[in-house]
């Protein structure tokens, strides 16, 4: 795929962990399910490839090592083969990962993040939400929050930007999420989805007959999404606000409804693996 050609987005994905369905769906789940980790690739013209997060990598075995982070390690185990970290996946279709110039992190759950620092030259942006977030919290505390700071390159910080400060122009939108755009495209659009964790960022493109709402960790499953069934009430334990949480699901079906030939999209739905570029 040539840089600075025409804007396209791909899915892959990178590893996964395991949990109990009923976390899902307490309604009707059963045994075990998997959590994919799925991460998009864009070519944005006159940019070059920017990344929405990244998956599993070697790098979550290294940084649940020492504890407290040892216990993030117990309570989601993970699935990783050997050539499948983004970094991998990458140079296997002819992107060598300084190629990178952008990674979005939606939000800083190790599934989302652990393959940031395979990307030398990338900028990293976030919410300011999010990266408050990080900055305040250590030890067990940001291990029951789903941080592990042993995921961030050396120097993440000097190449770490707030969304809010790099945006073109950040507006509401119809549906009362706060929507960003950036590179100076109108086809890509990063939007505020907070709840499950603080600061959360989805995105939404519509571009050469793809139209996709891609609502991250929004909610796990479309099928729950459809039917309006809610998580398991333990997940508060570590999602940032079950309010905003429930606010930010109520605003995706909005927007559902006023845009019906937009996909929907879930970062660990397992309905989101019909779309990924990689075989599993
Ligand atoms: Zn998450």
């Amino acid at each position: 795929m040539a840089q600075n050609s025409e804007l396209s987005l791909r899915f892959f994905a990178s590893g996964y962990c395991t949990a109990h369905a009923q976390v899902v769906n307490p309604k009707e789940g059963k045994g075990k399910t998997t959590f994919s980790a799925v991460w998009a690739l864009l070519n944005i013209p006159n940019v070059g490839y920017v990344m929405f997060d990244t998956g599993y990598s070697d790098a979550f075995h290294a940084a649940t090592k020492p504890f407290p982070d040892r216990i993030y390690r117990w309570a989601t185990p993970v699935t990783l083969k050997s050539d499948e970290s983004a970094k991998e996946i990458l140079i296997g279709q002819g992107i060598q990962p300084d190629l990178i110039k952008y990674i979005i992190i939606s939000h800083f759950h190790a599934d989302h993040i652990a393959g940031i620092r395979d990307f030398p030259n990338a900028k990293f942006i976030c919410s300011e939400d999010a990266i408050e977030e990080v900055l305040l919290l250590e030890g067990f505390k940001a291990v029951k929050k789903g941080i592990l700071h042993g995921l961030f390159p050396s120097d993440f910080y000097e190449r770490l930007m707030t969304i809010e400060a790099f945006a073109d122009k950040t507006s509401i939108n119809n549906f009362g999420m706060v929507e960003f755009e950036l590179f100076g495209i109108n086809d890509f659009k990063v939007v505020l989805l907070p709840g499950h964790a603080k600061g959360m960022l989805g995105f939404i493109y519509s571009n050469n007959g793809q139209s996709i709402f891609y609502g991250t960790d929004a909610s796990w499953s479309i099928e729950t999404f459809n039917k309006g069934i809610l998580p398991k009430k333990i997940v508060k334990l570590f999602f940032d606000s079950w309010d905003d949480y429930t606010r930010t699901i109520d605003k995706i079906k909005d927007f559902k409804l006023a845009n019906p030939h937009y996909d929907i999209l879930f970062t660990h739905c397992r309905e989101t693996l019909k779309y990924i570029s990689n075989e599993i």
